[in-house]
């Protein structure tokens, strides 16, 4: 809250604003960066701020290629004093849902410039609406439901593109009374030209945005080069020469993997992204480099604390092959669609859950979305493997929760397996032995996850009383006859076979390391072979898929 007096007028403009809007942010300029001085409730919620925020900059809350993007609005409003409109994707919770951002400079007495009042409406587009009138294209809204139809058929790959409009850096801002939709519509015109003839769908999001889907082409970038190369030769409106410049985002998804909401919101980043460098620029997304600029900034934590509240996590499940009787079974692997981070990966986010303590929570949400999945199968009843991180281990009141949790659900709590990481095994050795029991006593199945991993493990697995272990992948990766890595596998499956402990192999992605582990008796195999983690929408889906998987490596056997 700003209190500094010659701001008070300031204040209650804000809070006409926050009236009228909503979210309402008041940012200042200071040394060249933009710092909230005040965030209004409904905005907190909506972009997952807290209190904390105010005092930081834009560079403190964001990944770079957003508080960039966000930096260079506020930057427009600071060098043009006037205000800056746009529509926006940013921070919307639903892929339908967009927003007018804007950002008012606050000139006050003398001509300084140092506040900026922002805010955000939200535009929600009529659900009839087919065609776009700017376009003539297909509404937004009929595309997501295109995408989403199109993710869930197995065989055609395809490549999703998130593609930005850009001024030509070797030109100056259109003309005022320039109709900027002309070029919009010349933009559609020219990409539809420039795509393969089938399969296509292209939409426009929001202004100048533009977002397609399409059969995956050869060599994805040399083919975006070009339709770049295309968009961009020169033509007049009104005697105005106009060169277009294009930014564009790719991500080629997994097919049965992700919603259309989690695909469109990957291209979106990845646009941010290109839209960083100057001309015809193209990103694709990429796990691992989102993984590194989360892992930088503290914001994932204040992220994660609005994440439940605000439905971004599913829960997805992988299917593991049973070499014994060809049955599945699933482990829940759970992933989180932030709203404003984008996707983040489990490996980013479990490890800052854990530090911030939402980790229990978090475990607890999960044990109940599964239970509450498992309730809801028909035919066959399901087994599922669920993670435990140390911390939700370590509670004491881990069991009553479990079991009240199955009750609520009527699920047997045979049919499910606790994971523990090696980690977890840490505590005193009496105390965790005596809780394994009791786990054990009251139905569930106990796991080691990640063996192998630490030097202790046969230590655990002669001490522990668990049902199974699960070897790493690192371990199955470089799986190959006579290297150390075999070894070590041959000898867990002989010890573990001795002590009556089930083994899975984790991270089976070739024929050939499943062949290997099938020939040492391996009781279970998980891995990208058979199939990778899905929504439980397709999980009956991927379940056949494994099956034939496995029906076929049982004829080479
Ligand atoms: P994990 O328990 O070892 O899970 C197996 C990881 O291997 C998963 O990564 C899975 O997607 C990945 N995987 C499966 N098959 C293959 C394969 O063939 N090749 C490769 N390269 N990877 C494969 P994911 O989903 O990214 O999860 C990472 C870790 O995050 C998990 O490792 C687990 O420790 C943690 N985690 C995930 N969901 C939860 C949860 O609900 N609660 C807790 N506490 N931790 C979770
Ligand atoms: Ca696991
Ligand atoms: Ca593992």
């Amino acid at each position: 809250m700003v209190t500094n007096k010659s701001v008070v007028p300031i204040m209650s403009m804000v809070r006409t604003f926050e009236h009228m809007y909503g979210v309402v942010f008041l940012m200042e300029r200071e040394n060249g960066q933009f710092i909230y001085r005040y965030i209004s409730s409904e905005a907190k919620e909506l972009a997952s701020l807290d209190e904390n925020f105010v005092g930081k900059t834009l560079k403190d809350v964001y990944p770079d290629y957003i508080s960039a993007h966000l930096g260079n609005l506020y930057d427009q409003a600071w060098r043009t004093r006037n205000p800056v409109v746009v529509q926006d994707k940013l921070n919307m919770k639903l892929v339908e849902e967009i927003a007018k951002l804007v950002i008012i400079p606050v000139i006050q007495e003398k001509g300084e410039l140092r506040y900026f009042i922002s805010y955000t409406e939200r535009i929600i587009s009529p659900q009839e609406s087919i065609v776009d009138i700017v376009t003539g294209l297909p509404s937004y809204q009929v595309f997501v439901h295109k995408l989403k139809e199109k993710l869930q058929r197995i065989q055609n790959p395809v490549v999703v593109c998130y593609i930005k409009l850009g001024q030509a850096s070797n030109q100056g801002p259109y003309p005022k009374e320039f109709d900027q939709s002309i070029v919009i519509s010349e933009l559609a015109k020219r990409i539809l030209h420039a795509l393969p003839e089938q399969d296509v769908e292209l939409a426009r999001v929001i202004g100048d945005e533009l977002i397609w889907v399409c059969p995956v082409q050869q060599d994805t970038i040399a083919w975006l080069k070009e339709v770049q190369q295309t968009i961009s030769t020169p033509f007049y409106v009104n005697d105005c020469e106009v060169t277009m410049e294009t930014s564009i985002g790719v991500t080629t998804p997994e097919i049965g993997v992700h919603s259309e909401g989690h695909v469109i919101n990957e291209a979106y980043h990845a646009m941010l992204q290109a839209k960083q460098e100057k001309g015809n620029s193209i990103k694709v997304f990429d796990l691992n480099r989102q993984t590194e600029m989360m892992k930088a900034k503290p914001s994932i934590e204040r992220e994660l604390k609005n994440a439940i509240k605000n439905n971004e996590f599913v829960v997805y499940f992988q299917p593991i092959i049973n070499t014994c009787t060809g049955t599945i079974h699933y482990e829940a692997l759970l992933r989180w669609f932030s709203s404003k981070l984008g996707p983040v990966p489990p490996d980013a986010f479990i490890i800052a859950a854990e530090e911030s303590g939402f980790i229990q929570e978090i475990d607890a949400w999960v044990i109940e979305k599964v239970c509450e999945h498992m309730s809801k199968q028909k035919e066959e009843a399901i087994r599922v493997s669920i993670n435990l991180s140390t911390k939700t281990f370590e509670s004491k009141e881990l069991e009553k929760m479990l079991l009240t949790t199955c009750m609520n659900f009527h699920i047997d709590p045979s049919l499910i397996e606790l994971e523990l990481t090696e980690h977890t095994l840490l505590e005193d050795e009496q105390v965790l032995i005596e809780k394994l029991r009791s786990l054990r006593r009251s139905g569930f199945k106990v796991a080691i996850d990640d063996f192998g991993m630490r030097h202790a493990s046969f230590n655990y697995l002669r001490l522990l009383p668990v049902d199974k272990i699960k070897i790493d992948k690192a371990f199955v990766q470089n799986l190959q006859c006579g290297t150390k890595e075999f070894h070590i596998i041959t000898s867990i499956l002989t010890l573990a076979k001795k002590l009556g402990v089930k083994v899975t192999a984790e991270g089976v992605e070739t024929k050939e390391q499943a062949l290997m582990l099938l020939r040492a008796s391996c009781d279970e195999l998980q891995g990208y072979l058979f199939g990778k983690p899905v929504p439980n929408e397709v999980m009956g889906k991927v379940a056949k898929q494994a099956k034939e998987q496995w029906n076929l490596l049982k004829t080479e056997n």
